[in-house]
């Protein structure tokens, strides 16, 4: 199967979403930092559905990258990843270098305020600043009518709608769901840093999520509660350290109230470290899901 054309530059991507836009084709930019799994794959058919061209961009961002040691070992594979794009459709590929991106003398940052202080923010700084310049930088060079993202990272759905929005863009963002491992496991390119017996401990993330869901479902309305639960799953993993577990609001990403009402996002950050061994790399895993509070099951 050939693998799609893969552009550059800024102004041969400008100059191709004009042509494309001249002939009232509508655009869908799905923006990677390559390394692809099966979630990355879902939001190249989601793009499918709602748009006549599909456009994923690879570019692994330095400054989103808190960690500079994260940053060097991201893996990188874009033989594999344009095989992939081409099984799944994809009419176009933008990966530019980080000096196209980012030409000498840059001094320009777009910056949310507000909604990246909390959760990830917080504990990375500067990383929603660089989240938030590069998809600006990718949409003012894909023009596209709708841009993807997945719910796996929520706060920076919350973000980039945000910045979007305040800068309009005229962009429509659409959020997919989030991708598991059979086992319930977030997809991420990062598990395979994990060891064999962070992977195993892994799960304490989903299983936590899943026994709030099943509370809440219970009628549990208790905040305190609920996240005394959540920590005594994660803190049941020898590996894992966790970074936060929050209840926030799922549009503004406020705190929500001691008695939950209502839909809350539910939010974990957890570090798992090398085993005793020595194997695996310490990784950070992050996911989440909103819970119906209040509301009784139909
Ligand atoms: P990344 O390459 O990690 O920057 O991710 C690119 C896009 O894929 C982002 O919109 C992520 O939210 C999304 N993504 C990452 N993991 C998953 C997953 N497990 N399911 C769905 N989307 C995902």
């Amino acid at each position: 199967m050939p693998t799609p054309p893969v552009v550059t530059t800024v102004q041969a991507l400008q100059a191709r979403a004009d042509r494309e836009r001249c002939a009232g084709r509508r655009i869908a930019l799905v923006p990677t930092m390559g390394a692809l799994h099966s979630g990355h794959l879902s939001l190249l058919d989601e793009a499918r559905k709602q748009a006549d061209c599909v456009w994923m961009s690879i570019f692994v961002n330095p400054t989103q990258f808190n960690d500079p040691k994260d940053f060097a070992g991201y893996p990188v594979d874009i033989e594999r990843d344009l095989a992939l794009a081409a099984q799944h459709g994809v009419d176009l590929v933008f990966c530019p270098s980080a000096d196209e991106l980012y030409p000498e003398g840059a001094k320009t940052w777009v910056e949310v305020e507000g909604l990246t202080d909390c959760l990830c923010g917080a504990s990375r700084p500067g990383h929603f600043r660089g989240v938030t310049t590069v998809v600006a930088k990718l949409l003012l060079a894909a023009r596209p009518h709708v841009a993807v993202f997945g719910q796996k990272d929520f706060q920076q759905c919350a973000v980039i709608r945000r910045m979007a929005a305040d800068l309009g863009f005229g962009v429509e963002i659409v959020v997919a769901p989030t991708v598991r491992e059979p086992d319930g496991l977030a997809l991420s390119s990062r598990n395979v840093h994990l060891g064999p017996e962070a992977r195993r401990q892994a799960l304490a993330l989903v299983r936590s999520l899943n026994a709030a869901e099943a509370a809440v479902a219970r009628g549990e309305t208790d905040r305190s509660a609920l996240l005394a639960q959540v920590r005594a799953e994660i803190e049941a993993a020898p590996l894992a350290r966790l970074d936060y577990a929050e209840f926030r609001d799922p549009d503004t990403l406020e705190p929500c109230p001691a008695r939950l009402v209502g839909p809350s996002l539910l939010a974990l950050a957890v570090e798992f470290l090398p085993d005793a061994q020595g194997r695996g790399a310490t990784v950070r895993l992050i996911d989440n899901r909103v819970l119906a509070a209040g509301i009784p099951a139909e």
